[in-house]
Order: C-alpha cells, then structure tokens, then sequence
C-alpha cells in the first residue's frame, strides 16, 4: 500500500530493543534494557500453576481480582498511610506502560500541553503525540538531576493538563525527596493539573531513604495516577502485570478506557500475585538484595576509568566515561557492545534534543556472577 501516514514519523524501535537485539548478536554481557537475569521465587511460580490448575483460565473481572485489588490497597494504605477504595480507585493493568497509555488516552486532548521530566522513560512522548498532546519537555542535568520547581513554575500554562514525574528514576538512579513533593504540591494547589506519577521503582531505595510517593500527600493524591509494576518487584518482567491507583473520579475515565484497551489481564497471574503479596517481605527485602548489587558492582569497577555516583534506587547505575573518550555516547555503547562484549543504554535517547552528557546506564539486577564478569571487562577500558 501507498501513501501510508505515520502518527508517529520521528518514532524508530525503541532503544531497548536495539540494544538487546545488538547484546544477543555479539554475544555481550547485557546489562543494557532493564530486567533481572535471575529468576523469581519459585513460590510464586507454584501459585501461577496452581491457579491454573484450579481453573482460573479464563476472563478475570475487568478492574481485575477483587482480592488482589484489596491487598494492593493495604499494602498501599500501610506502606505511605493513605486511603484507596479497593473497589473503585484501583486497577490491575498490563504492566505500568498500559497503565501510562491509558491514563494518558483518557485524558489528553489536541492542543493539551503536558510537562514531562528528561531524561524521560521513552514511552511517555509517542503516547502523548498520539492523541495530539503537546510535549512540554524541561531537561535536568547530570549528575543529580535535581528539578527546579521555579523552572516548573515558568512552564505552566492556561493548556498544562498533565505533569509526569518518576521517581525513583529511570534511567538516572535519583529519587525525589519529601521537600520536592512538597514543593510540587504547593504548585499545584488550585490547578487542574493531572499529575501522572510513575513509582514503578518504589521498592527499590537505597540506603535507608524513604520512598516519597505521591501516596504520603493529601493534596497530591486528589489529582493524580500512581503507576507500579509487579515485573520489577517480583523479577518478572515478561509477565506484563501492573496496576494503577487514582481516586475515583479518575479512576472512573480510566477504566472507560481500559476496558475496551485490554479489558483485563492474566486471570491466574492475578490469583497468584494477590496470594504472593501477603507476604510484605516479598517487597520489603528488594532494598537489601538489589543494594547488594550495587555495592557489588561499584566496589568492583572503583578502580575503572568510570566516574560515578551511586544510584540512590532503580537497578540502573549511571557511569561517566569522560576520562576514557570524547566520542558522544550512542558510538560509545556500540562500540563497548560489538568490541569489548557489553551492553549498556546510552543516555542521550532519553534527553532533550540528545543531549550527550557522556554517561552510560548499566542495570545490575543480575546475578553475581555476570556482574563480576562485567566488572572485569570495565576495568580493562
Ligand atoms: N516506567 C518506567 C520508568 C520503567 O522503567 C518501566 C520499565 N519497567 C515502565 C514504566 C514499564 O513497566 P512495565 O514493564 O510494567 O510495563
Ligand atoms: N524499563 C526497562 C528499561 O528501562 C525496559 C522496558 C522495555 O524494554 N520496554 O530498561
């Protein structure tokens, strides 16, 4: 067919794709898309099957399983003290990314404007332009990616309909602090800004921060979508299982959408996560095991040429290679995959305009093993 027109002309394959695709075909380490290369607790492997062998094949209710909608809410309620309705103000989704493209189709209208945070996670903008949104993009810089909230200020208009915010963040390893909500709060304060917060990292903070999630905020909480993933808490990221929490009267434009979008997600899987989720060690542990990670792995490379500070959660680690090139960093990560055998995400995608801040992003949820083997070959660069 001729005369096809793209929605979406400036899109290529997502970077994560490239690189994962670039780490299997010259056989490198791949520490570039982010995903654990161990395997889950068996447990919940046992509670998948189990529920699939009791019968639970088939369609699960469109919000999805009253019970694990229940535990999502206490676990939610305890962890940050709030109050979500299991009922109404929470739904299980197709991993977080369904969860952001649902909430942004159900709101974002041509000529929206919608402020967005680069780096930025890469499916934030195609969704946005997909439905006619303008992106209003403000850059943040390396290394601590600290936000100006009077920059913020300056950025907000009569059209601003949607903020989006990330924290922990992918791909720089920054979290926001209690004093940054605070100060988001006071901006928003009489507003009809919509604020889309992705916590898909909630567990994964280190060094005895505390998860500042939009949850802990009254004044947050009564305009905004909080997006999680089970694939990066449980270590199953080929399962596409998430969930989004928002009050009702969003949640209720949300699930208009939804349910023609997947209308549900895996009937077993839900059964066994509501079981898993029981246990709060389950989440709980995830500081611990993936701070030992990162200790690991920075403890091993100290004497590289990367300079770095340490990620303060996610399982990305930041490295700078300034002292090693000066080439910027996308020939960089190719060259580091097809030559010295390991993959890693290049920075500049995320940035406005590519920026090229020289840094590197390397997951380290993997086991201890391949960590040590990266570590070597980065110490030889
Ligand atoms: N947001 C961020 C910041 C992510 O890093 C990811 C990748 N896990 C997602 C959303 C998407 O999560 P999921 O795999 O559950 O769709
Ligand atoms: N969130 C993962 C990362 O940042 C990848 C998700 C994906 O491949 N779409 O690496």
């Amino acid at each position: 067919m001729q005369n096809i027109i793209s929605k979406l002309p400036e899109v290529s394959t997502t970077i994560f794709t490239v690189m994962s695709k670039m780490a299997n075909e010259y056989n490198a380490i791949n520490l570039s898309q982010g995903f654990p290369n161990f395997e889950t607790n068996p447990e919940l492997i046992d509670l998948v099957t189990h529920a699939m062998k009791k019968g639970y094949n088939q369609y699960a209710p469109m919000p999805g399983l009253l019970s694990l909608r229940e535990i999502i809410a206490e676990k939610t309620n305890t962890l940050y003290e709030s109050n979500y309705h299991p009922d109404t103000e929470v739904t299980v989704t197709a991993g977080a990314t369904q969860a952001i493209f649902t909430i942004i189709s159900a709101f974002i209208n041509p000529g929206d404007e919608v402020i967005i945070f680069k780096p930025a996670y890469d499916s934030y903008e195609p969704s946005i332009e997909l439905f006619g949104g303008t992106i209003v993009p403000i850059q943040l810089s390396a290394p601590g990616f600290t936000v100006d909230w009077q920059e913020v200020a300056s950025k907000i208009t009569s059209k601003t309909k949607m903020m989006i915010i990330n924290t922990p963040h992918n791909p720089s390893g920054t979290i926001l602090s209690k004093e940054d909500m605070l100060q988001l709060q006071k901006l928003l304060t009489n507003t009809d800004i919509i604020l889309l917060s992705d916590e898909v990292y909630e567990h994964i903070v280190f060094d005895d921060q505390e998860h500042q999630s939009i949850a802990r905020f009254p004044g947050l909480i009564e305009r905004s979508f909080i997006t999680a993933s089970f694939g990066k808490t449980f270590h199953t990221t080929g399962w596409k299982m998430g969930y989004c929490i928002a009050p009702k009267e969003l949640m209720r434009e949300f699930r208009k959408v939804h349910q023609f979008n997947v209308f549900c997600t895996s009937h077993p899987m839900q059964h066994a996560l509501s079981e898993f989720l029981k246990t709060p060690d389950n989440y709980l542990s995830l500081p611990n095991l993936f701070q030992q990670k990162r200790d690991l792995f920075l403890s091993l490379i100290k004497d590289s040429k990367f300079i770095y500070t340490p990620a303060a959660g996610t399982y990305f680690q930041l490295l700078n290679y300034t002292r090693i090139t000066n080439e910027n960093d996308i020939t960089f990560a190719e060259k580091l995959t097809k030559e010295h055998k390991i993959a890693s995400i290049p920075v500049s995608v995320f940035n406005l305009n590519q920026q090229d801040d020289k840094v590197l992003r390397f997951c380290f949820a993997k086991t201890d093993d391949t960590l040590k083997r990266a570590a070597e070959v980065l110490c030889k660069i």
